[in-house]
C-alpha cells in the first residue's frame, strides 16, 4: 500500500522518548516495513496541541488536502497513535468522513485495528475517547515528571527568574536534557541595585516597591525592555531564589501542596533578604492601615471635585485632630489651581447622608425612578425579541453554510484547498460570536421585570431613612451607599449625586421588609448590562 506518513506532537514539551517526532517516525517506518508497505510523503505538525481545533494544525490540513486530491495514489494515512491523529472526537470524525469517501483509510502504527472497514470504524471510535481522556491524564503525567526533576534538584523549566538564566546541566549531574539555572551577569547589578534601594534607599531608611521601580526606569534599568511595576519590583524582592533557594511548589497532590527547595548561585546572602522580606512587612502593615482609615472614612471614593473633576482625598489637619475631604488635584498641585474649599469629613458626611434621606429615599420620587426604568425595559424587551430572532435565523444560515460546505468536500466538488480553510474558520467565527450575543440577550431579559407595590417602596423609604440616621460609623453604611451612589459632585454649596436607577430598585426589590437594610447591599449583584441606557437620578 501507498500511506502518507503524518507525525505530530502535542505543545507539551515533556514527552515521553518513544513519542518524540523522531520516535514516531521509527516506529512508523518499522511498521510500514514489516508490512511491505511504502510511504509516499510526510507530514509533519511540531508543538501543537490536539485539542485545539484542527484548523490551527497547518501540516494536518496539508495531509488532508494532499491525500484527498492524490487519492489514485494513496492507499492510507499511517499516524504513530490515533491520538496523534486527532485527539478531538468531531475533528477526527469530520477528517475520517471525508477520507473515507475517498477510499483512504486511517492506520495506527501502535493500536491494532481489524481490517473490516466497519468493525475498524468502531474500534477508531472508542480509540478516540478513550484518547480524549488520556490527554487529560497526560497533563498530570507531566505534573508528576515536573515535580521529580526539581526534587532531584534541578530546573523544572519554563520561564527563568529575572537575573537568572536556565543552561543544560552537565552530564555528571544528571540526563542530558536536564537544566539548571546560573546567574546572568547582565542583570546581577541591577538585583543588587533592587536590594540595596529597598533597604538603605537615597536617604538611608530605604525605597518602597513604587519607588525603586520609578528608580529603576529612570536609571534605564529595564526589564527585558520593560519598564518595572510595583508589582515587578516586589516579585523580585520577596522571591528566596536571588539568596539561593529557588522554591518550586508542586500540586499534584492539589491538597497538599509540596514546596521543593532547588539549590541555585546565589546574588545576595540570605540576610540581606531576610531584612528586605522585613522591610516589605512592615511597609504592607502601614499601607493597610492607611488604607483601613481611608475605607473608614464614609464618603472617601464617592466625592468628586466639581471644578477638576478629579477625586476628594482624605486628609488630616495639624495636630490630626481634624480630617477634611480635598480636591486631589489642589493637594497635589497647590491651592491655586483649585477654588473648591476643603470639606471637614464630620460637617459633609452629615450634609450628604441628610440630602439623600430628605431627597432621594422619598416614595413618591421612587415610584417615579422605577416607573421610568420599567417602561425602558418594556421597550428594550420589546427590542430584545426581535433582536434575537434576527440573530436565530441569521445563525441557522451560517450553520447551513458550514454544513454545506463539508457536504461539497465530501461530494469532492471542494478540495481542502486555502479557499476553504479560511473560509471555514470564518463561518463557525461568526457562529460563535452569534451565540454568544444570544446569550448576552438572554441575561438581560432575566432582568427585566420589577415587580414590587408602592407600600413596598414606602416601608423601604422608611428603613432606608432609618439606616442612613442611625448607621453612622457602621462600615455597612457604606456599602449600602456604594451600591446605590456612584458618584458625588461637590459644588461649593450644592451636591449632585449620581447613580443608576437599574441598581436602587434591584435594591428596592430584594430589600426584604422588617429585615436589617443594610445587610442587604453585600449580596446584591451589581447590575451593569444596562446601566448606560439607564436614566440616572440627580
Ligand atoms: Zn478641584
Amino acid at each position: 500500500m501507498k500511506l502518507i506518513s503524518y507525525r505530530r506532537v502535542s505543545s507539551n514539551k515533556q514527552v515521553t522518548e518513544g513519542d518524540s517526532l523522531e520516535g514516531q517516525k521509527r516506529t512508523i517506518e518499522q511498521w510500514v516495513k514489516r508490512r511491505g508497505h511504502e510511504i509516499v510523503m510526510e507530514f509533519v505538525d511540531g508543538g501543537v496541541s490536539a485539542f485545539k481545533s484542527s484548523t490551527t494544525r497547518k501540516a494536518f490540513c496539508d495531509m488532508l488536502e494532499y491525500a484527498v486530491s492524490n487519492k489514485e495514489n494513496v492507499d492510507g494515512i499511517i499516524v504513530y497513535k490515533l491520538s496523534r491523529f486527532a485527539r478531538n472526537e468531531l475533528a477526527r470524525l469530520q477528517a475520517e468522513e471525508e477520507l473515507s469517501k475517498a477510499g483512504i483509510q486511517v492506520f495506527s502504527a501502535t493500536e491494532e485495528v481489524p481490517e473490516d472497514e466497519d468493525m475498524a470504524h468502531f474500534i477508531r471510535s472508542v480509540l478516540g475517547i478513550v484518547n480524549e481522556q488520556q490527554s487529560r491524564q497526560n497533563s498530570s503525567t507531566v505534573r508528576d515528571r515536573l515535580a521529580d526533576t526539581a526534587r532531584n534538584g534541578f530546573f523544572p523549566g519554563g520561564q527563568a527568574p529575572f537575573g537568572f538564566k536556565s543552561i543544560n546541566a552537565t552530564p555528571e549531574h544528571g540526563k542530558k536534557s536536564s537544566k539548571r539555572l546560573v546567574v546572568d551577569e547582565e542583570h546581577r547589578h541591577t538585583v543588587t541595585h533592587m536590594f540595596d534601594l529597598c533597604l538603605n534607599g537615597p536617604k538611608l531608611k530605604g525605597c518602597g516597591v513604587k519607588e525603586i521601580a520609578n528608580i529603576l526606569n529612570e536609571e534605564g534599568l529595564l526589564k527585558e525592555n520593560k519598564y518595572w511595576t510595583p508589582k515587578s519590583v516586589h516579585k523580585v524582592l520577596s522571591n528566596s531564589v536571588y539568596a539561593g533557594e529557588l522554591v518550586f511548589t508542586s500540586n499534584v497532590d492539589k491538597k497538599n501542596p509540596e514546596k521543593i527547595v532547588i539549590k541555585v548561585p546565589s546574588i545576595i546572602s540570605k540576610e540581606v533578604f531576610k531584612k528586605a522580606s522585613e522591610s516589605l512587612a512592615s511597609r504592607r502593615l502601614q499601607n493597610n492601615n492607611l488604607r483601613a482609615q481611608r475605607s473608614d472614612t464614609l464618603l472617601v471614593g464617592l466625592l468628586k471635585c466639581s471644578t477638576c473633576n478629579c477625586r476628594l482625598t482624605l486628609m488630616t489637619g495639624k495636630g490630626g485632630q481634624f480630617k477634611y475631604y480635598k480636591c486631589k488635584r489642589k493637594r497635589i498641585t497647590g491651592a491655586s489651581k483649585c477654588t473648591t474649599p476643603n470639606f471637614r469629613v464630620e460637617q459633609l458626611d452629615n450634609l450628604v447622608l441628610d440630602t439623600i434621606a430628605t431627597q432621594l429615599f422619598v416614595p413618591e420620587n421612587l415610584a417615579k425612578y422605577v416607573g421610568d426604568l420599567q417602561k425602558i425595559l418594556n421597550k428594550q424587551l420589546l427590542n430584545s425579541r426581535s433582536t434575537k430572532a434576527t440573530i436565530s435565523k441569521r445563525q441557522k444560515k451560517v450553520e447551513q453554510q458550514i454544513h454545506n460546505l463539508w457536504n461539497a468536500v465530501s461530494n469532492e466538488k471542494q478540495l481542502i484547498d486555502d479557499f476553504f480553510k479560511t473560509r471555514i474558520l470564518e463561518l463557525t467565527k461568526q457562529f460563535d460570536s452569534l451565540s454568544s450575543e444570544l446569550s448576552k440577550i438572554d441575561n438581560r431579559e432575566k432582568f427585566s421585570y420589577y415587580n414590587f407595590s408602592k407600600k413596598h417602596i414606602v416601608d423601604f423609604c422608611r428603613l432606608a431613612i432609618k439606616a442612613v440616621k442611625e448607621g453612622q460609623g457602621d462600615p455597612r453604611l457604606k456599602a449600602f451607599l456604594k451600591t446605590l451612589i456612584t458618584e458625588i459632585s461637590v459644588f461649593e454649596n450644592e451636591l449632585i449625586l449620581k447613580g443608576p436607577i437599574s441598581k436602587i430598585t434591584k435594591v428596592i426589590s430584594v430589600t426584604k421588609l422588617g429585615t436589617d437594610i443594610l445587610s442587604v447591599p453585600s449580596i446584591i449583584p451589581i447590575w451593569r448590562r444596562v446601566r448606560d441606557s439607564n436614566p440616572r437620578w440627580v
